[in-house]
């Protein structure tokens, strides 16, 4: 099958979070599985500097102005660029230094929708017409409504990797992006009176995934959906709506092989992991302590994420012998809270605010619990990782996190099914009440091991995950 994925960010090219990843292993997976896949993505100044040789495909005059279509081989699977020198030589993909989003977003966004509708229907001759285009999140969602203008066979697909981020832009833009005046319509991408891409992408798609099945079924109500709960519970009505669980790329989170962690380990040889943790208090001037509880955290500072629980009850927690890593960034007042956390506390906590992909591994290595205390969580990538290198992860029961982790608990525990700690109540209190069972079972070296070979023994490849879209694109095509 001939499959055309739309993105705004691909693993190693450009990454600002979990999409990245996903798009950086599924087009691979799909690919080894016989398909003839292909992904769209802006040539951003990283993705100029890794991507390697282009050819041009094509220049053309559009309602974003000149822009040239190239083409490229990167490890083995074919890359489309949009090289638009004047909406995409930036810094940062969405918005800059200032955390302002960038003024043309809704041409630089919609220019993508546009480009990857024109390849599906055969822009590149010497590659023609393709049977599904996957269009993700609302960088995406315009290219499924294109393709609907233009009453074209090509079947859509679009998922929604967080349906927080509604790309909403002036109705006003719409006649200028060479979309008809009908779609600006409830039945549309109308909304609220403006248009919305991710609501383009829900409406005009033939299927709409997501990326975990609780995901798929919170964002049906109000609570969860960000306004969409009423377009996606008749999706869900009519059986076009499913939540398919993101998997883990073995070629770059595997305690066995992995380039960025200084000891390899594996499930029957955790000495490794011992060592990883000296390193990790090393690089951090906390004292190499084994016994201490070492909890770590990776992660964007938004309120999504909820460090906001770690920081209400870091007093309570270092009266333990536990230490925190955390690595982040984003909210300056979170990234603030955690500095002065750590300057409390220099022997028990350490901080690094930036992005730094390297250390993530040695962190999540290093670490003995992993905390991702979502307020919500589409998937949620950081907990896997924790799964796959016997950090156990403490999470709330959400999205994602619900469908991934098992709480350990007196029967879990013995029946070999318990993986981490999960806590239910988006509230400090029972994040701290998670905290203190970690701490508890930490006095456990047997029964900690154990839940610990349970987490490594969980199974998160891509190659199942691929095989359910697969099923997914044949059921419209
Ligand atoms: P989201 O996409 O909402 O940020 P996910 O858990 O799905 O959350 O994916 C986050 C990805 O980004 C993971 O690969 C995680 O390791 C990575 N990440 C997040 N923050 C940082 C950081 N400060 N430095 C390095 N990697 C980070």
């Amino acid at each position: 099958m001939k499959i055309l994925h739309i993105c705004s960010e691909m693993y190693p090219l450009i990454k600002t979070g979990g999409l990245a990843d996903v798009m950086g292993a599924l087009p691979y997976a799909q690919q080894e599985m016989g398909n003839d896949v292909r992904v769209l993505l802006p040539y951003y100044p990283q993705v100029r500097e890794k991507l390697g040789e282009t050819v041009e495909v094509a220049t053309l005059g559009t309602f974003a102005g000149v822009v040239t279509l190239r083409f490229a081989q990167f490890n083995g699977l074919g890359v489309y660029v949009i090289d638009a020198p004047h909406l995409f030589d930036r810094r940062l993909p969405y918005y800059d230094d200032n955390y302002q989003d960038y003024m043309d977003n809704y041409k630089r966004f919609a220019l993508l929708g546009y480009l990857g509708a024109q390849i599906a229907e055969g822009l590149d001759h010497w590659w023609g017409r393709v049977e599904v285009l996957h269009a993700h999140d609302w960088q995406g969602g315009l290219a499924c409504a294109y393709l609907k203008s233009w009453h074209s066979p090509v079947k859509s697909v679009f998922t929604i990797h967080n349906i927080a981020y509604t790309g909403r832009f002036q109705a006003y833009h719409l006649p200028e992006l060479g979309l008809p005046w009908e779609f600006f319509h409830p039945n549309g991408l109308e909304f609220y009176g403006e248009m919305s891409y991710l609501k383009a992408g829900l409406y005009f798609a033939d299927r709409i995934t997501t990326v975990s099945p609780t995901y798929a079924q919170e964002i049906t109500e109000e609570i969860a959906g960000a306004g969409m709960h009423g377009l996606l519970q008749i999706r869900q009505a009519e059986g076009r709506l499913k939540g398919i669980l993101n998997g883990v790329d073995e070629a770059v989170w595997n305690p066995e092989t992995d380039g960025n962690i200084i000891a390899p380990y594996r499930a029957n040889y955790m000495h490794g992991k011992a060592k990883n943790k000296a390193e990790l208090q090393r690089q951090f001037g906390l004292p190499e302590d084994k016994d201490a509880l070492l909890f770590v955290m990776v992660t964007r500072l938004t309120e999504q994420k909820g460090a906001d629980f770690l920081l209400a009850n870091i007093d309570q927690m270092m009266q333990y012998n536990v230490q925190l890593v955390v690595l982040g960034s984003g909210a300056p007042e979170l990234e603030q809270a955690l500095r002065d956390s750590a300057a409390r506390y220099p022997h028990k906590i350490g901080v690094k605010i930036g992005y730094d992909e390297a250390l993530s591994h040695q962190i999540i290595a290093g670490g003995d619990v992993i905390l991702v205390p979502s307020r919500f969580e589409p998937c949620g990538l950081t907990q896997l990782y924790g799964l796959k290198y016997g950090t156990l992860p403490l999470v709330r029961q959400t999205g994602g996190l619900a469908d991934t982790v098992n709480d350990s608990h007196k029967e879990s525990i013995e029946n070999r099914t318990a993986t981490g700690f999960v806590f239910r109540y988006p509230d400090p209190q029972d994040f701290l009440e998670a905290v203190m069972r970690s701490i508890n079972l930490w006095k456990k070296n047997k029964l900690w091991s154990s839940v610990r070979q349970n987490a490594l023994a969980q199974d998160f490849g891509w190659g199942k995950v691929a095989q359910q879209y697969q099923s997914l694109y044949q059921e419209i095509v």
